[in-house]
């Protein structure tokens, strides 16, 4: 038995995409760019595809831009952002992705001036921070914030931020990868100017996702080449991704309810079970406030098997996530779990759902920890 627990570094394709896509790979398979009706009939389907995300988060057909994924969705953004819009400071925090963080140190290293906005021991922003930063500076400034942190769920206030930007004339990128699909989005009720999503993360295929690009921004292109997606990113477009991540997340936003719901329901359980089960159990990050449904960070006590937890984990059959505050530098830790302070003798494992988990894979990862983790002595009645 194998049991995936790993949901927010990917999830399974659905049926419904699988079949969606195959047409493309089989019968449909003109350029885009092709005037003939082979490469008609496919670019219709592009079109098709845009209006669909766009629709599905309230933005109008030119602001959507399919990419190859969350990474190069957040890199577009930032960068473009500088480049174009004259943007001369960035306010971020330190537990964002690496694509984000990463893209701020190589701006920074052109001159950029990079502002970390504090967030608490539950990774939450502290925004009266993000207020005195956007006061203490009249340079054009770009506000980054992702909506949920991939390692431990803790999910940021998207209209406070926004209105925040709105009121200090910032411009505001959310890297909404892990949250795309997930909760609802709307650029109509939440004013901002980029957002990103990646469809491996809502069961669509790898390698393809999208930017919003609010169309009051214009940019010159990110990848010279062609005039492929209005511009701003040469080559032939990913037909059977664009394909599969539209139909993806067509699936994921009409059954958003349900899938919470069941979702919310394994969570809740697990953290039941792990409480009730086992020594010292914590969670990491806003865990029992505004957090992603479908992560749930472990902080194990310290233990002779806690070090290999992950792996004996996996050889048990379960896939789940790591992540350690780094304290001798021989283990690149999390940067995430260092920022929030998460004890560095404590073991974190990250748990992600997905609605094709079941109570049977929680019950197997339980009973599996009952080896690698103190229980609680049970008192007899
Ligand atoms: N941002 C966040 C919050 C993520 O969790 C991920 C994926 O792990 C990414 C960005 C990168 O997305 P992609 O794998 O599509 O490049």
């Amino acid at each position: 038995m194998r049991v995936f627990l790993d949901n927010a570094a990917t999830t399974s394709m659905s049926e419904e995409v699988i079949q969606a896509m195959l047409p493309i790979m089989r019968e449909d398979y003109g350029n885009p760019s092709s005037i003939h009706a082979c490469g008609r009939k496919v670019r219709a389907k592009i079109e098709e595809c845009r209006k669909k995300v766009a629709n599905n988060i309230g933005a109008s057909i030119g602001e959507i831009f399919f990419t190859s994924g969350g990474t190069e969705s957040n890199n577009m953004a930032l960068k473009c952002a500088v480049r174009d819009l004259a943007v001369k400071r960035i306010i971020s925090d330190p537990i964002e992705h690496h694509c984000v963080l990463h893209s701020l140190e190589s701006l920074q290293r052109e001159g950029i001036q990079i502002d970390l906005v504090r967030v608490d021991e539950r990774g939450r922003v502290d925004y009266d921070h993000l207020e005195e930063l956007l006061e203490s500076s009249d340079a054009k400034t770009l506000v980054s914030l992702m909506h949920a942190n991939n390692e431990i769920g803790t999910k940021q206030d998207l209209n406070r931020i926004s209105e925040i930007c709105q009121a200090h004339n910032a411009l505001f990128h959310s890297d909404t990868v892990q949250t795309m699909g997930h909760f609802p989005i709307s650029v109509e009720e939440t004013k901002i100017s980029f957002l990103s999503g990646s469809a491996h993360k809502f069961h669509g295929p790898k390698g393809v996702g999208f930017v919003y690009i609010s169309s009051d921004n214009l940019l010159k292109p990110f990848i010279d080449g062609g005039s492929q997606e209005r511009n701003m990113r040469g080559g032939t477009e990913n037909v059977i991704g664009i394909v599969g991540l539209s139909k993806a997340f067509e699936l994921a936003i009409d059954n958003m309810n349900e899938r919470q719901a069941y979702i919310e329901d394994l969570r809740a359980y697990l953290k039941a079970q792990l409480t009730e089960k086992f020594e010292d159990i914590q969670f990491n990050g806003d865990h029992d406030g505004d957090y992603l449904y479908t992560v749930l960070s472990v902080s194990f006590p310290p233990s002779p098997k806690a070090g290999l937890l992950l792996l004996s984990l996996d050889i048990a059959g379960i896939s789940a996530s790591g992540g350690s505050a780094c304290s001798s530098g021989a283990e690149k830790g999390s940067h995430v779990l260092a920022a929030i302070n998460a004890g560095i003798d404590r073991k974190t494992i990250r748990f992600s759902f997905s609605h094709y988990n079941t109570k049977e894979d929680v019950d197997f990862l339980i009973e599996k920890l009952k080896a690698l983790t103190p229980m609680k002595e049970m008192v007899e009645a």
